[in-house]
């Protein structure tokens, strides 16, 4: 440490609620980005560590940006200059720090809640701008987790005192502490009564009761534990009430209680299916009786000796069932030809065992007016036939050209 450098006192260590602070500037650099590094005697900023990002906020008027620890030293990057002994005061962005210690306070008790429960560690923490997440060394049931939650709760209603502690080093060695990483120097230890010790360098809330509500939003199987998706105070009743919001939409929507939506939910799409097969049963008629009727009628049906086509033009007819149709159709005939879907957006497929579709396809492509390919088989794509007329048409000029 040079002489004029020299440890800021981190008011953000020991007290977490102090957003507006009074300091002098013990320095003050420019940077080639055209900020500036400042440097105070004491900071309410908080430099980042521990998952939580860095504070945001001014310095009289000047935007703070970005902050870094070098040693002892925190140094603020802000948006203009400050003479080398100025008075200044400092303000953190309170609204995100409280935001970040509601969720980072939760996150301690339900890690510690879990590590108590179940043996497993807390192996991965972020706090994001939208949730936490929480990486467990083992896997939770819904069970697990929907107990971890509420003891998490409990131990929020009964606002326990969160210390820090800075136990000397003989100390530290009789502690048992959650600590993510091997640390070296002073350890910071926050302790949440009998719930959680953990090494951490992060800002805390005074109190469990300020962290107001835990949930867990979602939790899933991950690399042999699981991630949990959670939120605690202002995020987690805000969360809670968009999703109350889009629950009572549901059950307005299904005419059901709140609780009912699920098995509503149930209801409704064993009702579609139950339509959706009788949807197909009923375009599966019609597709019969179109084919049936266009080879009564066509002049070129030559169904004895295998060298007729069926062909069939409907416009709501989806491929799914044209192709289960086509399958049956093909056999016995030179080819089967169907053209489904609305103007402009029209489609073909093609089926047969007589021809090479995939060497006929340039010609049958051309004759439809359209682009596809496929197999020897089979093929499809888009097609610019208008009516059932045209389509006959053109397979009578397909028929023409690959009859055998
Ligand atoms: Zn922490």
């Amino acid at each position: 440490m040079t002489e004029n450098r020299r440890e800021t006192e981190k008011i953000y260590e020991t007290d977490g609620l102090t957003f507006v602070f009074d300091a002098e500037v013990l320095s003050c650099d420019a940077r080639k980005d055209g900020l500036f590094d400042v440097v105070l005697d004491r900071t309410a900023f908080f430099p980042g560590g521990g998952g939580q990002d860095p504070d945001t906020g001014f310095i009289d008027g000047a935007r703070v940006s970005g902050m870094r620890q070098n040693g002892g030293e925190i140094i603020h990057v802000a948006d203009r200059a400050f003479g080398k002994g100025s008075k200044v005061t400092g303000k953190v962005d309170a609204e995100k720090r409280l935001w970040r210690m509601e969720n980072h306070t939760g996150e301690h008790i339900f890690s510690g809640i879990v590590h108590r429960l179940f043996g497993f560690d807390n192996v991965g923490f972020h706090l994001g701008d939208e949730y936490v997440t929480i990486d467990t060394s083992g896997p939770l049931t819904l069970a697990d987790v929907e107990k971890a939650e509420a003891l998490t709760n409990e131990v929020i209603r009964r606002n326990e005192k969160i210390e820090i502690l800075f136990p000397e080093k003989d100390e530290l060695a009789k502690m048992t502490y959650r600590s993510k990483k091997e640390l070296e120097g002073q350890v910071r230890i926050v302790r949440i009564g009998d719930t959680d010790m953990c090494a951490c360098c992060a800002p805390h809330l005074p109190s469990t009761g300020m962290a107001g509500y835990f949930t867990v939003l979602a939790f899933m199987p991950y690399k042999g534990g699981t991630r949990l998706y959670a939120l605690s105070g202002s995020g987690a009743v805000k969360e809670t009430r968009s999703r109350l919001n889009a629950l009572k939409t549901a059950s307005e929507t299904l005419s059901v209680k709140p609780c009912d939506v699920p098995a509503a939910i149930d209801r409704v799409l064993a009702e579609n299916a139950a339509r959706e097969q009788e949807r197909v049963a009923l375009l599966t008629d019609l597709l019969e009786l179109k084919i049936a009727a266009a080879t009564a009628s066509t002049t070129a049906t030559g169904n004895e000796s295998g060298n007729g086509y069926r062909a069939v033009f409907c416009e709501q007819a989806d491929m799914r069932t044209l192709n289960r149709v086509g399958e049956k159709h093909k056999e016995g005939a030179l080819f089967f030809l169907a053209v489904a879907g609305p103007a402009g957006k029209r489609k073909y497929v093609m089926k047969s065992e007589k021809i090479d579709l995939k060497k006929a396809a340039p010609a049958i492509n051309e004759i439809l007016g359209g682009r596809g390919g496929g197999s020897a088989g089979e093929i499809s794509g888009s097609a610019s036939v208008e009516s059932e007329e045209q389509l006959f048409e053109a397979a009578e000029r397909i028929a023409e050209r690959f009859r055998q």
